[in-house]
């Protein structure tokens, strides 16, 4: 199994390449930002809780999370492994999903981080809402919110993975093939 954490603030593009990783190495790509965007849109309970907090660019709460990322990599048992995209955010749930992987006899492989500049990212996301018609990226104020919760709560992620030996760094600038490639070349050596 190769089992990949993409990670990056909001922006860096970590959707846009889970689509080339999933294609190029047969992965299960669970984005928990689509599957709450999904649950919102089809009206359900956990999509009226998760709204609040995303539209507002705050996290949803961790046990939320935690229980819907389980439940997401259960309905695949035959995977021959999963980039998560958006997920862990804190290390609560990095936690959460070393014990539950190891459960499962597997663990989290690498975890891919895409590298770009904070100033990069407003001009990306402000460009994509103008798209995407996504609430939390038409805001700017909403925008500079994710990104304190992303540095106060996400960032310490790298150091869990760091000192695991797992945390593999690559330049988020350029063009999306040429970043695909970088990424491919380090899930190559795994
Ligand atoms: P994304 O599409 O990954 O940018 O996620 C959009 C929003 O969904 C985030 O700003 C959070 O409000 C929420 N979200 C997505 N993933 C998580 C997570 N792992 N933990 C908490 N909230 C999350």
């Amino acid at each position: 199994m190769k089992n990949i954490v993409l990670f990056g603030p909001p922006g860096a593009g970590k959707g846009t390449q889970a689509v080339f990783l999933k294609e190029a190495f047969q992965l299960i790509h669970i984005s928990t930002g689509d599957v709450f965007r999904s649950n919102i849109q089809n009206k359900t309970d956990l999509g009226i809780l998760a709204k609040s907090y995303i539209d507002e660019g705050n996290l949803v709460p961790d046990s939320v999370t935690v229980d819907m990322l389980q439940s997401e990599v259960n309905k695949n048992p035959q995977a021959k492994g999963f980039i998560f995209d958006g997920f862990p955010r804190t290390i609560s749930q990095a936690t959460a999903l070393d014990t539950f992987l190891n459960e499962q006899s597997t663990t989290i492989h690498a975890m891919i981080a895409l590298e770009v500049p904070e100033d990069v990212l407003v001009t990306r996301l402000l460009e994509r809402g103008k798209i995407s018609g996504r609430s939390d990226d038409m805001d700017e104020s909403k925008i500079r919110n994710r990104f304190a919760e992303y540095n106060e709560k996400t960032a310490p992620v790298k150091s869990f993975y760091e000192s695991q030996k797992k945390y593999y760094g690559i330049d988020g600038v350029g063009t999306i093939e040429n970043i695909a490639e970088k990424i491919a070349t380090v899930v190559n050596t795994l």
